[in-house]
């Protein structure tokens, strides 16, 4: 049912969005699609171009949920995990348990932790394009998305780490960059947003300048003829049809939902699906008494490159149970003993085989074949997993904590940071899309989201996917005629 009055984003019914031709339709409302929205309103202005959005989930959260004044961390964690909000789709897929999804405006940036560093520059020599082709969208991305080191910079007990990992072989210890809005309200510019979501792209979006938005409403098929995109079908939960037809698609349901739509319209093109990549995470807590830092603690939020093969990072995070996040509206216990989470991502090789496909004979509500995942970590993977265990160790040790239980590695998938479905490359064997993230051999067909995102490095990959989606815009910009 849609009610445009009282929405808080104005939204249109799929039925409406079949009788308009659209110049550009974008499917997905995550970090890509958001991102891709608002650079082509912020580039197109108001001229009479046809955009128009579609969403598969509906109007969950205005905003990133630890922006919502009733949250605290065990309602956040509580909210999201949750069936009604999160689909747990690794649960049918052995290889890859802890894959999710988020079907909601938004995607999965309501829930997202906001690390937001770049893939460094030795880590693009396998791309079709260099960093310094990169580095102007990485500036814009940042810009938008608000990432800073801000966020527990100058805190005693960030500071009391920093220094002991510098001292103990991790000279690059760093305060994280994050997607945090610092800067405070005043001069009556107020700044409500301090987490950021891609519901931020589509404000600005907005606020350019009209575009059209279908919420529950599914891409099931992308529709082309002879080689060119003309529009797709969508189904609503009430099983309506329609076709909204667009002489440009940008898909942007991240990377299982994107290659599954194009592999069951039988678009060609053999790496579809292939190159699956994540990262290797392994987990620890750690603890230590509060008379080892100021008396004014404030939090921990920081990252540390091994300096080795730069091939693994560790993230920290404390002073509560892997809260870096404070409340306004709850009081903080004073603790005796500080509680820290750490993370070591790692980076994993690229394979063919590690692939998402269609599932002959079966079907969703939808009508829309079943993906089924096939995914193992390669030898040299393997091989850095006790390195992972390792570089953890020592830097537990070097900021003198005490390990609090074993550390963990992970299952595939918790890590979140799945790409490479529809990675981008320039020869259509071994990628999905050119290097402006149109599929190739169909014009007008784009992809921007995780899914063309070769994960080369130990990065977290939303910065890159915002940074790479932007770029296609202007791309497409370029060839409007
Ligand atoms: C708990 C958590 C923490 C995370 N922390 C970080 C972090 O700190 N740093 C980082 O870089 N990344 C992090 N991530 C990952 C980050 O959220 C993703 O990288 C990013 O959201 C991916 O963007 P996307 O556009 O590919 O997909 P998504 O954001 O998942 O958006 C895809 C959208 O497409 C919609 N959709 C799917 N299929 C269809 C269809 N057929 N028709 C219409 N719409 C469809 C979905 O409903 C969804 O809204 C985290 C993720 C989670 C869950």
């Amino acid at each position: 049912m849609i009610d445009p009055m009282n929405d808080w984003i104005p939204v249109t019914s799929p039925e409406k969005m079949a009788q308009t031709d659209y110049d550009v339709l974008i499917v997905g409302s995550g970090a890509g699609g958001g991102a891709a929205l608002w650079r082509l309103c912020q580039q197109l202005g108001n001229n009479g171009i046809r955009i128009g959005m579609i969403e598969s989930g509906p109007l969950l959260l205005p905003t990133h949920g630890r922006n919502i004044p009733t949250m605290n961390h065990e309602r956040f964690v509580q909210y999201f995990d949750n069936p009604l909000h999160t689909e747990y789709i690794g649960k049918q897929w052995p290889d890859y348990p802890g894959a999710k999804m988020i079907r909601a405006l938004g995607g999965r940036t309501l829930q997202w932790y906001l690390l937001s560093p770049r893939l460094t520059p030795d880590r693009f020599l396998s791309w079709p394009i260099s960093y310094e082709q990169l580095i102007p969208y990485y500036l814009i991305a940042e810009q938008m998305m608000n990432v800073n080191t801000r966020y527990a910079e100058g805190s005693s007990i960030q500071q009391v780490l920093l220094n002991r990992l510098r001292a103990n072989g991790f000279p690059s210890a760093a305060d994280t960059p994050m997607s945090v809005d610092m800067e405070p309200t005043k001069y009556g510019h107020v700044h409500s947003n301090v987490f950021f979501s891609s519901i931020i792209f589509l404000s600005y979006a907005l606020n350019k300048r009209p575009f059209d938005l279908a919420v529950n409403t599914r891409a099931v098929k992308v529709l082309t003829d002879r080689g060119k995109v003309e529009g797709v079908a969508v189904m609503t939960p009430d099983q309506k049809r329609y076709t909204i037809r667009a002489k440009r698609v940008i898909l942007s349901c991240g990377t299982w939902e994107t290659p599954r739509l194009l592999l069951s319209s039988d678009i060609p093109g053999q790496a579809i699906g292939h190159y699956l990549v994540n990262h290797l995470k392994v987990v620890a807590d750690a603890q230590a008494n509060r008379s080892q830092f100021g008396e004014v603690a404030g939090v921990a939020n920081l990252w540390i490159p091994i300096p080795k093969d730069r091939r693994q990072v560790i993230y920290g995070f404390g002073t509560s149970p892997f809260e870096y996040f404070w409340y306004n509206y709850e009081e903080k216990p004073l603790l005796e003993e500080l509680k820290f989470r750490f993370f070591c991502i790692g980076t994993v090789e690229a394979q063919y085989e590690n692939s998402v496909f269609l599932m002959p004979g079966t079907h969703d509500e939808y009508g829309v074949p079943q993906l089924q995942v096939n995914f193992s970590y390669s030898n040299q993977d393997r091989a850095m997993i006790p390195e992972m265990f390792g570089s953890m160790q020592s830097a537990v040790n070097g900021m003198h904590l005490e390990f609090d239980g074993s550390p963990l590695l992970i299952a595939p998938g918790e890590d979140n940071h799945e790409c490479g479905t529809c990675r981008m490359g320039v020869d259509p064997d071994t990628s999905a899309t050119n290097p402006y993230g149109q599929i190739h051999g169909i014009s007008g067909l784009y992809v921007a989201d995780n899914s063309v995102v070769r994960l080369t490095g130990p990065a977290n990959p939303t910065l890159t996917t915002v940074a790479l989606a932007i770029r296609t815009a202007d791309y497409m910009i370029g060839r409007f005629h």
